[in-house]
């Protein structure tokens, strides 16, 4: 049994007629919620057993509250069990969907405010085992995209792709979070690595100037270290070249996550 989706596209469109709404929020799947305008549009589910009807957020959010790795799904609205439960988290490289995924991910805009795929505000629950293996596949895929571009002289793709692999690891085995807010992150990561490259180790080209950035202050240290990131983007257009690739993988990367995390849901059993 699965979850009656009355938008069977991941992020497709139906005419406003024939849209039901949120019995939790009033979103349908063409307007955001009036109670939270940062809720993406996104598909509306009837549950099987109550018939309530529920947006992907209410859903997801509801699911997602209790952090629990159960998987039995209740209805938002009524609290009952909807009789079925989440499909588990093992996303694998050489499944057919997945791979779709992956290419997907790239081009749907989840981040971009602008766009009416935007769902970066959007609960999602990360999975230590899930998240790492998109991160795996996607070292493939997007090697094979941008090529030497995500790498410098000093700083190899292998490089930047163990340091998030190593944070995922080390991250609770299941977290809440948005994909804004893993991009803020994964980004962040990324900036230290150069960081390290050009300033922090002894030896790199502004070492001199690293005394400057270890203040008692570490609110005043993170500004002065975010200016001389965007200084060096400036200055060497290698660095930013480098800078802006990654967003673009870490933007994919999100989309993916996010997308997987979804998808749950609608092929649940
Ligand atoms: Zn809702
Ligand atoms: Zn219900």
């Amino acid at each position: 049994m699965a979850l009656f989706l009355h938008n069977p596209e991941l992020f497709g469109s139906s005419s406003p007629a024939n849209s039901p709404i949120c019995e939790v929020c009033l979103a349908t799947s063409l307007q955001p919620s009036p109670l939270n305008s940062t809720t993406a549009p996104g598909p509306i589910y009837t549950l099987p057993r109550c018939n309530h009807t529920t947006c992907r957020t209410c859903l997801t959010t509801h699911y997602g509250a209790t952090l629990s790795p159960h998987r039995d799904i209740t209805c938002p609205t009524c609290l009952q069990p909807c009789g079925f439960q989440l499909k588990p988290p093992h996303f694998t490289l050489y499944n057919t969907r997945h791979r779709k995924f992956l290419s997907q991910g790239r081009h749907i805009p989840i981040l971009n405010p602008a766009s009416p795929h935007y769902a970066g505000t959007q609960p999602l629950l990360l999975t230590r085992a899930d998240s790492l293996a998109i991160l795996a596949a996607l070292q493939n895929d997007a090697s094979a995209h941008y090529g030497t571009t995500l790498a410098t002289e000093n700083i190899s793709h292998v490089a930047v792709f163990q340091k998030l692999g190593r944070y995922l690891a080390n991250c609770e085995a299941v977290r809440l979070t948005t994909p804004e807010l893993l991009q803020a992150e994964f980004k962040l990561m990324i900036e230290e690595l150069v960081l390290e490259h050009v300033l922090l180790q002894p030896g790199a080209k502004y070492h001199s100037l690293a005394k400057n950035f270890r203040t008692e202050d570490a609110e005043r240290d993170f500004d002065m270290l975010c200016h001389f990131v965007r200084g060096v983007k400036l200055r060497h257009p290698e660095f930013r070249v480098f800078l802006e690739r990654w967003e673009g993988v870490v933007r994919w990367f999100v989309g993916v996550v996010a997308m997987r995390w979804w998808e749950r849901f609608e092929f649940a059993r």
